[in-house]
């Protein structure tokens, strides 16, 4: 059985703050606002795969009013996600994310943000592509008031 789920996250983007998505610290000015590291490719990420799971999202698994998820980071919350898939004896398929981002532009980062991505969840980089393009100008991400990903999953059950 194939099990597929969405996700996406938007997070303010405020001076003094570290910019990273899918672990990656991205060199500029200022960064996404939020209770965590606020890395919206990791938060758009966890959320796809909770939902191709059916388990609820990423606000039940990794509250914001919890002090231990403050500042922390995204990564390791993909991980325990990561786990959830091996307790309920799924496999992953493949992810595919778009990062919306007006600036910087984000070319030379793709691939080490592929590369943490799947090392976090233990699989062939191949199964994870990362897109990234701007908003022409539109709207809040567009303006550069903030930063939005949008993920796709695909899981699978070997037993069904
Ligand atoms: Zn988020």
């Amino acid at each position: 059985m194939f099990r597929i789920g969405i996700g996406n996250d938007t997070h303010r983007l405020v001076a003094g703050r570290p910019l990273i998505l899918g672990g990656v610290k991205i060199p500029c000015e200022f960064g996404a606002e939020g209770h965590s590291d606020s890395d919206v490719l990791a938060h758009a990420l966890i959320d796809a795969i909770l939902g191709a799971m059916a388990d609820g999202d990423i606000g039940a698994h990794f509250p914001d009013n919890d002090s231990q998820w403050k500042d922390a980071d995204s990564l390791e919350m993909l991980s325990r996600t990561a786990m959830l898939i091996r307790r309920r004896d799924l496999s992953f398929g493949n992810a595919d994310v778009t990062i919306i981002l007006e600036r910087p532009k984000l070319r030379d980062y793709i691939e080490d943000m592929r590369a943490t991505v799947a090392r976090t969840l233990d699989v062939d980089i191949g199964r994870i592509s990362v897109k990234a393009k701007t908003n022409e100008g539109l709207d809040a991400v567009g303006r550069g008031e903030a930063v939005s990903a949008q993920a796709i999953v695909l899981l699978f059950d070997k037993n069904s």
